[in-house]
């Protein structure tokens, strides 16, 4: 199982991410994580990667691709992962579609974590201000302003991305606004939905995902429950919290 999790920063990815990885025993790649590591380690990703990450902006292209690149060769990521912030531009996407094909394997779905972004500010704004109260240790990038940055980097780049899985076919929209067991449930629903494709799964046949790529695909949404709006006044999630890539790039 190979998925990403697409979702405005504080959207509950990694959050979700790590149920799903209990769930159906694949490692989570989180390149915050792995930047984060990056830097607490002074490497010389970590050192490119540190001021630009404080301002909430994105990480160059070719920084991210490489680390990713790296690291689903490790031999954890073979029966699966799941992608959690990246990609997060189009070139990253692109970049993620050559991998895959290199390594003859496809994506079995992005699942777009939709949600109220008005909402998501004061949910995130609260969380620091109670964090700053019991005087805990905060990241960086957790202050509101930085927040409007990233969720400006967020509009501008990466939610493009979701016409981009929507035209591959491979896009499913859960609302996740709802409680987190609730979104696990729309997400493991739009995974069953996810038929996988034995063209593009079957070794040495990985021409699937590039046709895949080139199909129109349509937009599906798992569960029940009404979508938040996409656009301005959106809410959300939980605090991220997410789990373990090891070794900084
Ligand atoms: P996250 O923990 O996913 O919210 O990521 C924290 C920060 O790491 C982001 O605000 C970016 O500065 C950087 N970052 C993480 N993933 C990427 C990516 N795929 N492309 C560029 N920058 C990234």
């Amino acid at each position: 199982m190979r998925l990403i999790l697409l979702g405005p920063p504080g959207a509950g990815k990694g959050t979700q991410a790590q149920r799903l990885v209990a769930q159906y025993g694949i490692v989570q790649l989180s390149t915050g994580d792995m930047l984060r590591a990056a830097v607490k380690a002074g490497t010389p990703v970590g050192r490119k990667a540190k001021d630009i990450m404080d301002a909430g902006g994105l990480v160059p292209d070719d920084v991210v691709v490489d680390i990713v690149a790296q690291r689903i060769e490790q031999p954890d990521a073979r029966k699966g992962f799941i992608l959690d912030g990246f990609p997060r531009t189009v070139p990253q996407a692109v970049a993620l579609d050559r991998m895959l094909v290199q390594h003859g394997v496809a994506l079995d779905a992005a699942i777009e974590l939709q949600v109220d972004e008005g909402a998501l500010i004061r949910r995130i704004e609260s969380r620091i201000a109670e964090m700053k109260a019991r005087g805990e240790p905060l990241r960086q990038d957790d202050n509101p302003a930085v927040l409007q940055q990233r969720l400006s980097a967020y509009r501008k780049l990466t939610e493009p991305l979701i016409a981009y899985y929507g035209q591959q076919g491979t896009l499913h929209t859960v609302n996740g606004m709802a409680p987190v067991p609730e979104v696990t449930g729309q997400i493991e629903k739009a995974l069953d939905a996810a038929k996988p494709d034995p063209a593009v799964k079957a070794p040495g046949k990985p021409a699937g995902a590039l046709a895949r790529a080139a199909d129109l695909g349509k937009k599906s949404s798992a569960g029940g429950s009404a979508l938040p709006k996409r656009t301005a006044g959106r809410k959300a999630a939980q605090p991220k919290s997410r789990g373990g890539n090891t070794t900084p790039p």
